[in-house]
């Protein structure tokens, strides 16, 4: 899923402090499960942008609405009259939802109310760990299913870096070293071969170099 995190409350007055009628918007779908925009959060922002609001003395009028997902218009589609009676949106949506509500409310002013951070997922009870980093040439295949990209503190795809103490990163300490995950997957699953590969500059043509990228599905088109 998606992780994200909320901004905090004096930088959030600071991005609407000229608007007037807010709506912050939740999205259902991921930031809920990740704690971080969903309906509870929605209503937890509001209250405390209505008490930044009376301290500052700003006369903000907050609205609250969460819809099943913000980056997909037919659920856009669900918060129309609420977006059109408040003068901005504040998203507590991914990066891509807050776009994609920019995106067809052309004169509407919509802001991010949180830092979206990364694909992962919950590791334990109010912690999530990043475990995908979008490359868009998945090379999972060659590592037991454990990403180097993303695990790994210096990206290396041809690993260790010598570095790791007890199965620690020397980068991180907190977290365990990828590639002694890397090698004990693949022993118990029988693949150490594959460690004995070179494995080739990765081509980050399929990454985020040369813009926004974009998935045509012929056979789905009309
Ligand atoms: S190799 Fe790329 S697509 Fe696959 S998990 Fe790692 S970052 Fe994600
Ligand atoms: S200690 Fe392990 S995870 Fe950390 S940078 Fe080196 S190889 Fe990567």
């Amino acid at each position: 899923m998606i992780v994200a995190e909320r901004k905090n409350v004096p930088e959030l007055i600071d991005i609407i402090k000229e608007h007037k009628n807010i709506l912050v918007l939740g999205c259902g779908t991921c930031v809920t499960v990740c704690l971080a925009g969903g309906e509870r959060e929605v209503s937890i922002i509001s209250s405390a942008l209505r008490i930044a609001s009376k301290v500052r003395g700003l006369d903000l009028k907050v609205e609250e609405l969460t819809i099943e997902r913000q980056c997909d218009n037919i659920f856009i589609e669900q918060a129309a009259d609420a977006i059109n009676r408040n003068d901005a949106v504040l998203s507590l949506g991914c990066g891509a939802g807050v776009q994609a509500i920019a995106e067809r409310y052309a004169n509407k002013p919509v802001y991010a109310g949180l830092n979206t951070k990364f694909l992962g997922i919950l590791e334990e009870h109010g912690i999530w760990t990043e475990k995908c980093a979008a490359c868009g040439a998945c090379v999972l295949h060659e590592y037991g299913g454990i990403c180097p990209v993303t695990r790994c503190a210096k990206h290396l795809l041809n690993g260790p870096c010598g570095g790791s103490r007890e199965d620690r990163c020397e980068v991180r300490p907190d977290r365990a070293c990828a590639w002694q995950l890397i090698y004990q997957r693949l022993k118990n699953i029988g693949q150490l071969e594959r460690l004995k590969k070179i494995e080739l500059p990765k081509d980050w043509n399929a990454s985020l170099s040369g813009g926004p990228r974009v998935i045509i599905r012929e056979d789905h088109r009309i």
